[in-house]
């Protein structure tokens, strides 16, 4: 191994200053002096305390990730209490920052026997192909990663499969074709979301396991996961893949347990490369379910199978999930879908007009991405209705024509209710004051309406969990999310609640249940 024959001693060369790549090719030359005349650090005489670095790097990692994430680094400069570590683009700067900055710490820390801080930058001839192989470095050790970052699941060559028999039999939900890498809109809001989900296909049960998606909805946590089986049905073939939502686990397991056959359905969900289940969240208060859903993971996990999960909420927040659940579904990678940025927005209002064929004029894309700002289903929603006015019409799709077509979205944006008008409604309908919504009181008279009035707040305004949690007396998300789930449970099974919220809806102007 290369690691084992470097023992360099680097505390002895501190503090040195580094270079940039010039000093790589000028190996060999003489050292340039600084203006104080110490000498400054060539990248080769920086390489060997880079690969000890790297050594204890790969020993805390899985070696998928440090071919993605380190194979291209490098040793940018090393002083006494600190060193520079470069990176080939800002995109690999941020996620190192975000997902293995403690690990590259405790790696510095070891191979160079102190304390040093670490910072991260980005020098863009990292990204040009590698070095040739130096003599003692076999080729294969050096054969460049796959570059997950820009170009996503590249193809094997192994030609198209029939996607109908390489899903396991009783996936139940098709998938649908227009959910591929090739069509997901990558900004900032969603980068490292498709980045994960991309390494993930390309080393399953290795990278990213168990790969856990959060964010609100319509913001591409389907179209992710579906992209996903895509990726992984075109590149490995026989692939077994299991992909549902969590309610049809739910039914499955129910059903199982009312006929008697458990073997079976443990069977049909232990026996699978790949378990893929979207909206997780629903196993929220149903323990039973859990308890099952913890006994499939583990032996999946063990077996080094990739699970990927999708929920609306970070696993900690997702209410009554037992403790080792929340716990398993952090060891892997936990990343969010957060609401597009304007230019995003505009890009996929751009990408789904060109998916129908048409063109969007940049002023309309301007007014829907201005007007629809938190959920990309409704900026689709948006361009379908828009483009089928227009046909109607026989009229040019033009910001005039938007207005139009799109009032009930635009008027909803502008004049739906609001915060108060919630509070109005609901403490008629349960005669309690706001004082009381916003108290700390936990009685059931006053608790049950202010989970109403949470829900509602969700359901009908646009405020976050976060400020719907702030006004209803300094709560945490968690509590509003834990309202929202106990409504919405309490809306499947129980009429008497469905007939108050129908209510309390339409006397907000919105449409009953
Ligand atoms: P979620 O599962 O998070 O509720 P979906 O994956 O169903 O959201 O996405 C809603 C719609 O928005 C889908 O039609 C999907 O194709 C589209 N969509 C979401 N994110 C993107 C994106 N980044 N690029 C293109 N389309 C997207
Ligand atoms: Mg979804």
């Amino acid at each position: 191994m290369r690691e084992a024959d470097q023992s360099p001693n680097t505390a002895e060369r501190a503090p040195l200053q580094g270079v940039g790549r010039e000093a790589a090719a000028a190996e060999g030359a003489t050292e340039p002096a600084d203006v104080s005349g110490r000498p400054l650090q060539s990248a080769a005489e920086l390489a060997p305390t880079w690969d000890a670095i790297c050594a204890e790097i790969r020993s805390r990692i899985q070696p998928e990730l440090f071919e993605t994430w380190f194979r291209r680094a490098a040793l940018a400069e090393l002083r006494e209490d600190s060193v520079a570590v470069a990176v080939q683009n800002a995109f690999a700067r941020d996620w190192l920052e975000r997902y293995h900055r403690s690990v590259i710490e405790e790696s510095v820390r070891a191979s160079l026997g102190r304390h040093a801080s670490v910072e991260l930058r980005v020098d863009p001839e990292l990204a040009l192909p590698p070095r040739e192989p130096e003599e003692e470095e076999p080729v294969a050790e050096r054969s460049a990663p796959a570059e997950l970052v820009q170009q996503g699941a590249a193809p094997t060559g192994r030609g198209p499969l029939d996607i109908s028999n390489a899903l396991v039999r009783g996936s139940d939900v098709g998938l649908n074709a227009k959910y591929t890498f090739d069509n997901f809109v990558v900004g900032p809001c969603n980068r490292f979301a498709h980045a994960a989900s991309v390494g993930a296909a390309e080393s399953p049960g290795a990278a990213y396991n168990p790969l856990f998606l959060h964010g609100n909805v319509g913001l591409g946590k389907t179209h992710l996961l579906q992209s996903l089986c895509f990726s992984l049905l075109e590149n490995w073939e026989g692939v077994r893949i299991l992909y549902l939502s969590c309610e049809t686990f739910v039914n499955h397991f129910i059903g199982a347990l009312e006929n008697g056959d458990l073997q079976a359905f443990r069977n049909k969900y232990r026996n699978v490369d790949v378990l893929v289940v979207d909206d997780i969240h629903l196993l929220a208060n149903k323990e039973r379910t859990q308890e099952e859903f913890f006994h499939t993971f583990n032996t999946l996990y063990n077996a080094g199978k990739q699970i990927v999960l999708s929920s609306d909420s970070p696993p900690k927040d997702i209410p009554t999930l037992q403790e080792r659940l929340v716990s398993r579904f952090k060891w892997g990678l936990v990343t969010e879908l957060e609401a597009p940025c304007y230019e995003t927005r505009v890009a996929i209002l751009k990408r789904k007009a060109r998916e129908r064929g048409r063109e969007l004029p940049a002023d309309v894309a301007g007014l829907l991405a201005e007007r629809i700002d938190n959920n990309i289903r409704e900026l689709e929603g948006a361009v379908t209705k828009l483009f089928g006015y227009a046909d109607l019409s026989g009229e040019p799709v033009s910001a005039e024509l938007a207005h139009v077509a799109l009032r009930d979205i635009f008027s909803v944006r502008r004049g739906g209710p609001t915060l108060d008008d919630v509070v109005s409604v609901v403490t008629e309908e349960f005669s309690v004051k706001l004082s009381d919504l916003q108290s700390r009181r936990r009685t059931a008279t006053i608790a049950f309406p202010r989970q109403v009035a949470m829900y509602l707040a969700r359901r009908v305004t646009r405020h976050s969990l976060e400020e719907v949690g702030g006004f209803f007396g300094g709560r945490d998300h968690s509590t509003v999310l834990y309202a929202v789930t106990k409504i919405s449970g309490l809306l499947e099974r129980d009429q008497g609640t469905v007939d108050t919220l129908s209510r309390l809806l339409e006397r907000l102007g919105e449409r009953p249940l």
